[in-house]
């Protein structure tokens, strides 16, 4: 009975919600400055969402309000149907840009960071740390230093330090962007791999980027964000069947047809 009501919860409540999020900071002359205005949003299990728009509008604020990173002045944040306005949310991981790794250690001792809080002994810490470091290649790099790496390893161990949590939500903010194009390739081959793969987390994606053709070919569902204050515009469902080939004819149209819209 309790796996029927689980299943059918599964199918019918979103992951995910956001119920008329509004956000305001104050200016450098203490004016207030609405960024979010009225954001409501839907995530189910197995998406990935990216989000689209204007630099500035609003896009890295709506992640960390996600994440419980940041408040916010009304609406509501929902988890599997939960109200959890601005708690930290264990099941969510974040990736930077930025990398945002700790200089002074180790790749696996950064990796294994992200476990430290939630008290697991040592030795099974070490475990997880290093079979992360074989999902995403990092191995033979584990003793190395962040400032040994090239901008692709380190955001190698950015992912990594995120998966090691088992998120069911995984949050990046415009992970690729740094990076070079190939190696901003391969990276999205393996968030692929790791999202696409059912029998481990996350379960869900949500990716802000810059780029339009980046989101068509990752997502299932592209958010589009008006100007600031920033409002939900558009959501475009990209049906076109995975595996993706970079150069199919219906990614270009989708590009097209998404960059119409932003314009
Ligand atoms: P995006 O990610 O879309 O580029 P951000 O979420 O970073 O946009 O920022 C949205 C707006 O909020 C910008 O105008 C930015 O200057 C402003 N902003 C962001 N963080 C703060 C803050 N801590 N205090 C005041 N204003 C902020």
């Amino acid at each position: 009975m309790d796996k029927l009501k689980k299943s059918a919860e599964y199918v019918t409540t979103p992951l995910l919600a956001l119920r008329g999020v509004n956000k305001k900071y104050a200016d450098n002359n203490g004016k207030s400055i609405t960024v979010l205005n009225n954001i409501c949003i839907s995530i189910n299990h197995n998406e990935f969402v990216s989000i689209l728009g204007p630099s500035g509008c609003g896009k890295s604020t709506l992640l960390r309000i996600i994440m419980g990173l940041d408040s916010y002045n009304s609406g509501d944040v929902l988890f599997k149907g939960e109200i959890i306005n601005g708690k930290v949310n264990p099941f969510m991981t974040m990736v930077f840009q930025s990398f945002g790794l700790f200089p002074w250690l180790t790749v696996v001792e950064n990796i294994e960071f992200g476990l430290e809080s939630m008290h697991i002994p040592k030795a099974q810490r070490l475990k997880k740390s290093l079979s992360v470091i074989q999902d995403v290649g990092l191995e033979g790099f584990e003793n190395a230093y962040p400032r040994e790496l090239s901008g692709g390893m380190k955001q190698r161990v950015g992912i990594a330090r995120a998966l090691v949590t088992d998120p069911e939500i995984l949050l990046m903010d415009e992970p690729f962007s740094s990076l070079d194009p190939l190696t901003a390739e391969a990276l999205r081959e393996e968030v692929l791999k790791v999202w696409s793969n059912k029998f481990s987390t996350p379960d869900v994606v949500m990716m802000v980027t810059h780029s339009v053709e980046e989101a068509v070919y990752m997502s299932d569902r592209i958010i589009i964000l008006s100007h600031r204050p920033a409002t939900v515009v558009k959501e475009v469902n990209v049906n076109i069947p995975r595996p993706r080939e970079k150069r199919d004819k219906a990614i270009y149209e989708y590009s097209d047809q998404i960059t119409t819209l932003i314009a």
